[in-house]
């Protein structure tokens, strides 16, 4: 089935379909001839105890003793599989394994030339031929489109596939016996009056195939093959991308970390004497292409030594970082810089401002830290921590020598503290006057 099939006494499917067609056209009835297996039906031919085969195919042997009117009947030769095996698109990627073919079929002969070396296997049937791949005794079984579909559909669904297809067609005609040629005319006439669209009538009430023609296994297990190994560098180089990633930025951070405390002070974070050294040449150099002045300021904590005798060494370090902090939030340009050059002595760096406005930047610096109000009793010029200041401004140009510079800041320091401390002592105005007619 669906071709033909003696269901008790009655001849059903495609081939009865097109008999009864035959019967009407030829207008003569035609009888049944009961046998045992397509087999027997060969033999009854050759024997003459039948006279027509309504569906054979043409072979060479046949032709000894049967004429084969034009073909009416046409369906694809496939190949049925587990469900679980791959796509065949190549009868050669078989060569290894069993294939069922049913006993005498035309087709069988024609693959058994073609490939001598497949081990074709006869079965008696489509049921036991279906029923070997199931159990794993063949491989595959091949036949008809219309014959494997039709009984995959309605006995082995989901236990049988199709899976692969040969490039041939399996073309069916009437056979009748060749020691009567008018058999075979009257059967060509009737072949030729069946209208098309009686065809696929006749096609379509017995077949009704879901075939994945189309799905080609292999190339989609190649394709996702392909992406999986796409994925997998994709996923390989996302990973040693972020690792790089992660790496740079470890290096950079350590690196930020080792200028940080390179030319940070641990204690208040203010910038170190290292950096101090490093930036005050350049920072003069800088002013002096702009023809600006640069100020620098030495500072140092009044009666500090006092203060940590009367509050504690800890109290005196709180007391150092909240000063830091305050002098650090009087500069807001990216050229004020604020160091700690060493206990509690601090330089004030910076240029481009007049001299009065550099004053009142240090004198404000100087507010800020009284304003803080840390009590220091025992500071004789104030009730709070106060600092002294020795300020030098002078056009970069006129700085010959940074040393010099330095001492002429700390000589102004020294002067601060001998005139009461908490003061801001600068060179004279007028000596500033000159300086910046320069
Ligand atoms: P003045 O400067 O007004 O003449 O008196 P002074 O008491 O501040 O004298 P000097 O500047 O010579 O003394 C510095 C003192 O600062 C000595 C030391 O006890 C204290 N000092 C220096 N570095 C630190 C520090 O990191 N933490 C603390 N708590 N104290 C420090
Ligand atoms: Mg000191
Ligand atoms: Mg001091």
């Amino acid at each position: 089935m669906p071709f033909e099939k003696n269901e008790g006494g009655k001849y059903i499917g495609i081939g009865a379909d097109y008999v009864a067609l035959f019967e009407k056209s030829v207008g003569i009835p035609i009888k049944m001839v009961t046998t045992k297996n397509w087999a027997e039906s060969i033999t009854y031919l050759k024997e003459r105890k039948c006279d027509i085969l309504s569906l054979a195919m043409p072979t060479k042997e046949r032709e000894i003793y049967l004429d084969f009117t034009k073909a009416y009947f046409k369906t694809s030769v496939v190949i049925v599989t587990r469900p679980d095996e791959l796509y065949i698109d190549d009868i050669l990627q078989i060569t290894d394994k069993k294939i069922g073919i049913i006993k005498g079929y035309a087709y069988g002969e024609i693959l058994r030339k073609r490939y001598p070396h497949i081990n074709f296997i006869d079965v008696e049937s489509i049921k036991e031929g279906l029923d070997k791949v199931c159990s794993g005794e063949l491989f595959a079984y091949v036949d008809t489109l219309v014959a494997a579909g039709y009984n995959i559909q309605k006995d082995y669904l989901g236990e049988l596939k199709i899976a692969g297809k040969f490039g041939d067609t399996w073309d069916l005609s009437v056979a009748t016996r060749n020691d009567e040629p008018m058999l075979k005319e009257i059967f060509d006439k009737a072949v030729e009056l069946i209208p098309s669209t009686t065809q696929q009538e006749i096609f379509n009430k017995w077949v009704s195939v879901h075939y994945e023609k189309d799905a080609d296994y292999t190339a989609i297990l190649k394709a996702g093959s392909i992406l999986t190994v796409l994925f997998i560098i994709m996923l390989v180089g996302i990973f040693i991308n972020r690792r790089l990633h992660a790496e740079v930025e470890r290096r950079k951070e350590a690196e930020k970390r080792f200028e940080e405390l390179s030319i940070t002070d641990e204690l208040t974070s203010l910038y170190n004497r290292r950096y101090f050294n490093e930036i005050f040449p350049k920072l003069i150099n800088s002013a002096k292409r702009e023809n600006q002045n640069i100020c620098f300021a030495m500072v140092d904590i009044d009666f500090f030594k006092q203060y940590n005798d009367t509050y504690g060494h800890a109290h005196g370090d709180e007391a150092l970082k909240r000063i830091a902090k305050a002098m650090q939030e009087s500069l807001h340009r990216a050229d004020d810089y604020c160091f700690r050059l060493g206990g509690e002595e601090f330089g004030i760096l910076f240029k481009g401002l007049s001299a009065k406005e550099a004053k009142e930047l240090v004198e404000s610096m100087r507010e800020n830290i009284e304003n803080l109000h840390i009590a220091h009793k025992q500071n004789s010029a104030s009730k709070y921590l106060t600092a002294s200041f020795g300020l030098i401004i002078k056009n970069a140009n006129a700085v010959e020598d940074l040393e010099e510079l330095y001492r002429e800041a700390d000589e102004l320091l020294y002067e601060a503290k001998q005139a009461g401390r908490n003061r801001v002592i600068t060179i004279t105005a007028s000596a500033i006057d000159k300086e910046e007619q320069v």
